[in-house]
C-alpha cells in the first residue's frame, strides 16, 4: 500500500474525510472543516489590516469568461464545463432507456453557460474590469471558491473539487512583485505558527501538451510561478500548500484592466490550498485535533 492510500484510509476510518467512490471527491466531517475555518482565521489576521475587498463567487463561473480566459488553451485536461438535458419528451425516453441499459445516456446533455471554477480568481479579472479604471495605488480581492479539477487521484491532497482561498492585487509592477514577496514571507511565519515544516520553491503549471512544455519552461525561468511546499504523504515530494503567482501584465492585456494612467495593470494571486493545509496539519500533529501540540491549538484557536 502506497503512502498515499495508507494516509486516506486513516483519513475515512478516522471520519476526517467520507468516501463517495469517486478518487478526488470526499465529503469532509465537521472536525476537518473546523480546522479550515481556524485556519482561515489565521489568514485574516494576517492579510486583515491591508483592506482587501471581500468577495464569494460561486463554484461556477460565465462560460464566456472561462473562454476568454484561454484555459482551454493551457489545461484542456483539467477543466469540468456543465451540461443539462435540454431534450423533448422522446430524447426523455430514450435518455431512461439508455440508463436503464447502462448505455451512454448523455446524448442529449448540452453545455451550459456554467463552467465549474478552475481557480478562485478566474471569475475575478472580467469583474473588475468593467468597473473601470483601477485606481493608481492599486486593488487588493479576497476571495474563496471550491474548485474544480479533473485530476482524479488516491492522494488525498489532489482532489477533484477542494477550496482555495486566494488575495488578488491587480497594480503596477513593484505593487504586485512587493504583494507577492509579502505573502511569501507571511506564509512561512503562518506555518511555522502552526507547527509545520516548509520550503519554498520555484513551480510551474501543468501546461497541456509539446507546446505546454515551452511555456512551463519560460514560467520557471521568470521566476512567476512560487509555491510553498509542506510534506504530506512523502517528503521527497512535499506538497504545494500555497502558491505565489505572478501574471505580468498577461491579465490585465487580457481583460482590459488599466490602471488610471491608461498603463496595462499587472497581477499577481497568492493562492492557499485549504484542504492541503488542513491534511498537512492532521498529518504531522495527528488525527486527533485534541492531541495537537498547545502551541498549535493557540494559533489557531487562541
Ligand atoms: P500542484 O502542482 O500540486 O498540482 P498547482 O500548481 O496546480 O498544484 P495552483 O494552481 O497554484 O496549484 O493552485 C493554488 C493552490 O490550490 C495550490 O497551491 C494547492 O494548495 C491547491 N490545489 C491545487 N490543486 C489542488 C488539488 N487537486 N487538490 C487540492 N488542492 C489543490
Ligand atoms: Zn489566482
Ligand atoms: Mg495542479
Amino acid at each position: 500500500m502506497t503512502n498515499q492510500t495508507n494516509f486516506l484510509d486513516r483519513l475515512f476510518d478516522a471520519g476526517l474525510l467520507i468516501d463517495t467512490g469517486v478518487d478526488g471527491l470526499y465529503g469532509r466531517s465537521g472536525q476537518f472543516e473546523d480546522v479550515i475555518s481556524a485556519f482561515e482565521r489565521l489568514i485574516d489576521r494576517f492579510g486583515g489590516a491591508d483592506g482587501a475587498e471581500a468577495i464569494r463567487f460561486p463554484p461556477g463561473m460565465n462560460r464566456a469568461y472561462f473562454e476568454t480566459s484561454g484555459y482551454m488553451k493551457s489545461f484542456p485536461q483539467l477543466a469540468g464545463t456543465v451540461h443539462s438535458f435540454c431534450g423533448n419528451e422522446l430524447d426523455h425516453m430514450s435518455l431512461l432507456k439508455c440508463m436503464d441499459a447502462d448505455e451512454d445516456w448523455s446524448k442529449e446533455q448540452k453545455i451550459t453557460d456554467i463552467v465549474l471554477t478552475p481557480a478562485a480568481c478566474y471569475p475575478l479579472y472580467p469583474t473588475i474590469a468593467k468597473r473601470g479604471a483601477i485606481a493608481a495605488k492599486g486593488a487588493l480581492f479576497d476571495l474563496q471558491s471550491y474548485c474544480f479539477r479533473h485530476e482524479p487521484s488516491k492522494d488525498p491532497a489532489r482532489q477533484q473539487l477542494f477550496r482555495m482561498r486566494e488575495y488578488v492585487c491587480m497594480g503596477t509592477q513593484d505593487h504586485v512583485t512587493e504583494f507577492r514577496q509579502t505573502w511569501m514571507d507571511r506564509g512561512l511565519k503562518m506555518m511555522e505558527a502552526v507547527g509545520l515544516p516548509v520550503e519554498i520553491d520555484v513551480a510551474n503549471d501543468p501546461f497541456f501538451g509539446r507546446a505546454g512544455k515551452m511555456l512551463a519552461n519560460n514560467q520557471r525561468d521568470q521566476n512567476l510561478k512560487f509555491e510553498l511546499l509542506i510534506p504530506i504523504t512523502s517528503t521527497s515530494n512535499p506538497t504545494a500548500c500555497m502558491s505565489f503567482n505572478y501574471h505580468q501584465d498577461a491579465f490585465g492585456a487580457k481583460w482590459g484592466l488599466n490602471l488610471e494612467d491608461g498603463s496595462v495593470a499587472h497581477t499577481a494571486c497568492v493562492g492557499f490550498g485549504l484542504e492541503r493545509i488542513a491534511l498537512a496539519l492532521f498529518h504531522h500533529h495527528g488525527l486527533d485535533v485534541n492531541a495537537w501540540p498547545e502551541q498549535v491549538r493557540k494559533a489557531l484557536w487562541g
